[in-house]
């Protein structure tokens, strides 16, 4: 049995989610645009997900676009906000953003920038938040759209979105954010933004699902074009992917006051951690987290760096399965990008390891995993 401490990269499908979602997958062809009996159970279907993923951030379901990813859903709100921008006020040419975004929202970023825009992105301090005071001496006139995601992916460090939002607000900007990560772990009000990234395989529902809100009257052009959705996205719905995200989404409200009892595990883990490994430390451990996520820098008795991959391998075999950050770069050579913005050297972010917990983990996994460090300590460090 796999003890499964990577639920950052993905999670696993919930049963509930499972047996909301087979009858959509086994029962008879329907698709939601269609006049008939089934077509019209689908479109049911639909409309009653998209009220529960709503629910969730208190939003209206109308004001929801389902995607197929939460990379889709940043996507259609950048690009949709930007390429409406260019036709209606041509003093905007500035967007921000910061250094510890998920990969596909940077790249993203560095696409716009070879088309002509001008790009900030906002340095992070140790603890892996921007200042807003960085920001509010960034953002002007001429800022279009701030991005800014609600919580880091490989920290869990929680990012401070309002602020961000009531200055990019202030100086008539939009406010993106990325709660990807955030959504079913923690409180989530769309209130602040103008636009706001989900994923459903992150909360327990299925892979290929995700969802945008829009708030009503901002700027949208889709990126798809099609009848669905509203003209806002095109193409035939997902049906059983959005039905399970809607499961999910009300099982992680359900399961939302449950995070204290995350939180206990992923403090014990951590406690144990930096007990069994001298000189081991929290990345990001001073401010408000991810109950959830802790990010681990190891080092050996002298505070040098340990080979991280090393110890994720090990760890493997033993059938404890970790990450050593976002799980599209883990894999490559490079340092993660969120680690060395936060000021640690390319060999310290190779020498941490991530442990993202879920509603599922136990006390009898973490004291296993603990179970394990010792022996692997002086393996790694002795060796
Ligand atoms: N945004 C954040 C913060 C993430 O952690 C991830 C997943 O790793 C994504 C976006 C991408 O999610 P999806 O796989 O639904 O595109």
């Amino acid at each position: 049995m796999t003890i499964y401490l990577d639920n950052n990269a993905t999670t696993a499908l919930a049963p509930e989610v499972r047996e909301a979602m087979l009858p959509h997958l086994f029962g008879p062809a329907a698709n939601p645009s269609s006049p008939h009996g089934p077509g019209m159970a689908a479109r049911l279907a639909v409309g009653e997900a998209r009220a529960q993923i709503a629910a969730l951030i208190g939003a209206k379901p109308a004001d929801l676009v389902m995607t197929g990813s939460a990379a889709e859903a940043t996507h259609a709100a950048i690009l949709g906000a930007l390429r409406t921008l260019e036709e209606t006020d041509h003093t905007r040419s500035h967007i921000v953003t910061t250094a510890v975004e998920h990969p596909s929202t940077l790249a993203l970023f560095e696409d716009l920038r070879q088309q002509g825009w001008r790009v900030t992105i906002l340095p992070v301090n140790a603890d892996g938040l921007p200042s807003l005071s960085d920001l509010g001496a960034v953002v002007t006139e001429r800022t279009a759209l701030v991005s800014m995601m609600w919580a880091n992916n490989e920290t869990g460090v929680l990012m401070p979105v309002a602020g961000a939002s009531a200055i990019a607000h202030a100086h008539g900007a939009l406010f993106h954010t990325d709660a990807a990560q955030a959504a079913g772990r923690v409180p989530v009000d769309c209130g602040i933004a103008d636009y706001l990234t989900l994923s459903a395989h992150k909360m327990h529902g299925p892979k290929g699902v995700g969802a945008l809100y829009v708030r009503k009257g901002a700027p949208f052009r889709p990126l798809v074009h099609g009848h669905q959705e509203r003209r806002r996205r095109g193409g035939t719905e997902n049906v059983p992917g959005i039905v399970g995200f809607g499961a999910a989404a009300s099982l992680a409200a359900l399961w939302m006051d449950e995070g204290e009892l995350v939180a206990f595990l992923r403090d014990r883990l951590e406690a144990g951690i930096l007990a069994r490994w001298p000189g081991a430390q929290v990345n990001g451990g001073r401010v408000a987290r991810l109950p959830n996520t802790t990010n681990i820098r190891f080092a050996d008795g002298r505070g040098r760096p340990v080979d991280a991959e090393e110890l994720l391998t090990r760890l493997d075999r033993a059938g404890i399965a970790v990450s050593m950050g976002a799980a599209c770069s883990s894999g490559g050579n490079e340092p993660s990008h969120v680690l060395t913005a936060m000021g640690l050297s390319g060999a310290e972010a190779s020498a941490s390891l991530r442990f993202s917990l879920s509603r599922y983990s136990t006390a009898a996994e973490i004291d296993a995993v603990l179970g394990e460090l010792p022996a692997l300590h002086a393996r790694l460090v002795a060796a």
